[in-house]
């Protein structure tokens, strides 16, 4: 079976690459999914999938029905990228022109590199080459289900959600609480197609943003004695946090250990001649499973405290940070931003059966641990539904000038989709309960 996969993923490459060009050279910035939701949604209508349809935020969802009852495993990938950046780092390419050409990329080391043909543009490495894999995984179990006499258990169930570039999970978040639960959609295990060098990801760190607002008190340039500096208080605070976050912190053997970057500093007013009576500081925190964003917060209120006891002028709150985004569907959804961590235990069955498929095909099924945060915690976490991290897709090209997908790559995840859906759709539910 595992070389019938190879020959039709190979077969339908030359269906796969075109569509996933006509994915890039359609943007699709966060809220602005809509044109290439609807092309995904024709994709998925032509290739004869049992339901297609989309939700009141604009996610995308295709569904195959099994022919037997068994597993209900998901294939959950983003439509929405990043801005394509300055255009000159883009050289002679256009960010959304998805043409393909033979350039020097980088293997599973990217020290290592070769000439091979590859997909350039924006999203398509995180992760338009996924969603153009899921969706052609689904036409090749089709396909063997036709052709060979495949019995399909189980359901495969494609998703593609919005607005998850900007890191609160919230296309995957509505999806699950509320479409799924709604529509009585179950989901067993859940494969999450953020860019894996075609090995398996079992986990990463949480992550949010923590915010935090140092009061001051305004006065002339002239007379700072009058006022109270907030930046100047922000320095203090500043040291102090990161000398407590610093000796705190834990670390998982796997995952690496907790994470503190300043990344965003400002004042207000922010003018001439006046000093600052407020000083807004932004950390990116990454945290280990043992720890969540609760956590966090009182570190960092127990910092705020400890200032304050010792000055009188000091003043400052801190809170996960929260944003309000719109959907091309016109809904406005508030949102805190962040993510647990979270880790899929080597010996449980999706890891050892994912792997095992990787292997029938001859492929990698190396395991390994994501710097990066993805929207795996909605499902894992939240939802107890075990996830795993697999594509195609190269970590070292997302968020970059001349992103790209290798064509030779997409092919082999097309297979390694297709026989990680065998393998484990062909455990009992039971079997895949975390
Ligand atoms: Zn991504």
């Amino acid at each position: 079976m595992f070389k019938i996969i190879q020959a039709l993923a190979s077969e339908l490459q030359s269906q796969m690459i075109p569509f996933c060009q006509k994915l890039v050279q359609t943007p699709s910035a966060g809220g602005e999914e809509g044109d290439v939701a609807r092309i995904l949604m024709a994709e998925l209508r032509r290739l004869d999938y049992d339901e297609v349809f989309s939700d009141e935020w604009g996610n995308v969802v295709g569904i195959i029905k099994g022919d037997a009852p068994g597993p209900k495993i998901m294939y959950n990938s983003h439509m929405d990228h990043v801005p394509p950046g300055e255009r000159e780092k883009w050289a002679d390419f256009d960010p959304f022109g998805g043409v393909i050409a033979s350039l020097k990329t980088a293997k599973v080391d990217p020290a290592e590199q070769e000439d091979t043909r590859v997909i350039v543009g924006r999203g398509v490495a995180d992760m338009k080459g996924t969603v153009a894999s899921h969706v052609y995984t689904g036409a090749l179990l089709k396909e063997l289900r036709k052709r060979h006499g495949y019995v399909m258990r189980g359901d495969y169930i494609l998703s593609s959600v919005v607005w998850e570039e900007a890191g609160e999970m919230l296309g995957t978040i509505k999806l699950m609480d509320e479409t799924f639960k709604n529509r009585g959609i179950k989901v067993h295990a859940s494969v999450c197609g953020e860019p894996t060098s075609l090995r398996l990801a079992l986990g990463h760190r949480g992550r949010m943003e923590l915010s935090f607002r140092v009061n001051g008190l305004a006065a002339h340039g002239s007379a700072p004695w009058r006022g109270v500096n907030a930046v100047n208080k922000a320095v203090k605070l500043i040291e102090a946090f990161e000398q407590t976050a610093e000796a705190e912190k834990k670390t998982d053997p796997d995952l690496g250990s907790t994470g503190y970057a300043l990344c965003i500093i400002g004042c207000e007013p922010g003018a001439n001649c006046i000093v600052p009576d407020v000083c807004n500081i932004l950390y990116d925190r990454r945290f280990t499973p043992e720890e969540s964003p609760r956590d966090m917060v009182a570190q960092a209120q127990r910092v705020i405290d400890k200032l304050a006891a010792e000055d009188k002028d000091f003043s400052a709150s801190a809170k996960i940070k929260e944003y309000e985004h719109v959907t091309y569907t016109g809904k406005t959804i508030p949102i805190q931003n962040y993510k647990e961590a979270f880790k899929l235990d080597k010996n449980h069955p999706l890891a050892r059966e994912s792997a095992a498929a990787l292997r029938a095909l001859g492929h990698d099924s190396t395991f390994y641990y994501w710097d990066f945060g993805t929207d795996a915690p909605v499902t894992h976490v939240r939802h107890k539904i075990p996830t795993i991290g697999y594509s195609g897709l190269q970590e070292v090209y997302c968020h970059t000038p001349l992103e790209r997908a290798r064509l030779d790559w997409l092919e082999k995840s097309l297979a390694g989709n297709a026989a990680i859906y065998l393998k484990v759709s062909a455990l009992e539910e039971e079997d895949l309960k975390l």
